[in-house]
């Protein structure tokens, strides 16, 4: 698995009319008001501005532009007009959709443009466009029998904004998000728990993080009995608990981030079978355990100064005579009784007893991620994530903006609801 290694070039300025001519692709966001003013500046900016006025003027905002340029090149240029207040998700949304063209056209070099937004504004616009572009460019998992690979993305030159941190965030959140993506895409036969196991220890040698993987033994010791009772429908005995740990030197022995994963390879919804058409796809009821170790891995990236634990719930669901049933009790590890009544909650089986061994360690702060319940997608949709917290100043900040941004997800090609909506 690759994620992208794509260089990248800054400037303040706005590019010369020869610095377009080189690239035959760009993405540029424009201001909505006043923009007119910048067609001057803008090498072509006359093409645009006829581009734009093209446009009825109830859909000129917020819509992605295409215009191909005069020159020998006949650079395409995707664009599109915002205010400085969008929202990030609407940012994103625009930002990937500028992007799609160049990716499909197999750009090896695209040019980004930021024009009449200052400061704070201007970077924000930046790194939405850089995000989707690195997003876009992260290597998936193919399974066609056609090898030949599409040529990749090697080089962004940005104009208009010249950042100082050298956006290494956009590059350890795509890193974290490439990998979540990564993960999910591949099928529950090419990621049982022993392979994502054996994956995980793989990366945990390369990061520097220590691993620890607690099995059924190591569970049942521990009277695991939520996550067991999971477990003890699959003839493979390959389902456990990963626990991953960052440390930066110096760093306290208590307090510091715990994130949480629901990593379930594969959900048959176990005696309460799920119907056919709402079993497919289920394979991405891991995507939990991948958003956790992927924010792992870009907090990594950022040599975070505090403490990091890590735990992933891994198991596949299966259905068979020794399936847990509704109406069995079973005992979780921190001594509640449970009646199960729907088999398909086993999400939040799982996820107990992993949260009860991440709170052990006093963190301050859990994260827990999880494909836990359709009532979401209902109230929601396929494209937000729910977020719910005992301690909303972490939300209000802005503190779960990564995490978020992770989910999002495909919109889905059905429409109709499921027959279950609280039961993932
Ligand atoms: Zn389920």
């Amino acid at each position: 698995m690759n994620t992208p290694d794509i260089k990248l070039t800054q400037s303040r300025a706005l590019p010369s009319k020869r610095e377009v001519d080189t690239l035959a692709h760009w993405v540029m966001l424009l201001p909505v008001e006043g923009w007119e003013g910048l067609d001057d500046a803008l090498p072509y900016g006359e093409a645009l501005k006829r581009r734009y006025e093209r446009q009825p003027a109830e859909r000129r905002k917020q819509r992605c532009l295409a215009v191909d340029l005069p020159n020998p090149r006949a650079s395409h240029v995707a664009f599109a007009c915002v205010t400085a207040e969008i929202g990030t998700f609407e940012l994103l949304t625009l930002a990937r959709q500028l992007v799609a063209p160049h990716v499909a056209l197999e750009a090896s070099a695209l040019g980004v443009c930021v024009c009449g937004f200052e400061g704070a504004a201007a970077e924000r616009m930046t790194e939405a466009l850089l995000t989707a572009a690195l997003a876009a460019s992260t290597e998936m998992p193919r399974f066609t029998a056609k090898k030949t690979m599409p040529a990749r993305l090697e080089r962004i030159e940005i104009y208009g904004c010249e950042a100082t941190h050298g956006f290494e965030r956009s590059y350890a959140e795509a890193e974290g998000n490439g990998l979540a993506r990564q993960l999910t895409g591949l099928p529950a036969n090419e990621l049982t728990p022993g392979h994502y196991r054996r994956w995980v220890a793989a990366l945990a040698k390369g990061e520097g993080w220590h691993l620890e993987f607690l099995d059924l033994k190591a569970l049942a010791r521990r009277k695991a009995g939520a996550f067991l009772a999971v477990a003890q429908g699959s003839p493979e005995p390959d389902a456990g608990i990963v626990h991953l740990k960052y440390g930066p030197p110096r760093a306290a022995r208590s307090g510091g981030l715990a994130l949480c994963g629901k990593g379930i390879c594969f959900d048959t919804g176990g005696v309460n079978l799920k119907p056919a058409n709402f079993m497919l796809g289920m394979h991405k009821d891991m995507q939990g355990s991948a958003v956790a170790l992927g924010t792992l891995l870009a907090l990594t990236r950022l040599k975070v100064p505090f403490p990091i634990e890590c735990w992933l719930a891994l198991a596949t669901y299966h259905i068979g005579p020794s399936a847990y049933k509704p109406n069995d009790v079973v005992t979780a590890m921190d001594g509640t009784t449970i009646e199960i009544v729907n088999t398909d909650a086993e999400g939040r089986m799982v996820l107990c007893d992993t949260l009860t061994l991440a709170s052990r360690a006093k963190p301050t702060l859990i994260i827990d991620f999880a494909t836990l319940t359709g009532a979401c997608k209902r109230a929601l949709g396929n494209s937000y994530s729910g977020v719910f917290t005992n301690r909303p100043e972490y939300y209000a900040k802005g503190g779960l903006h990564l995490a978020v941004v992770y989910t999002q997800q495909a919109p889905s090609r059905t429409s109709s609801p499921s027959p279950d909506p609280n039961i993932l």
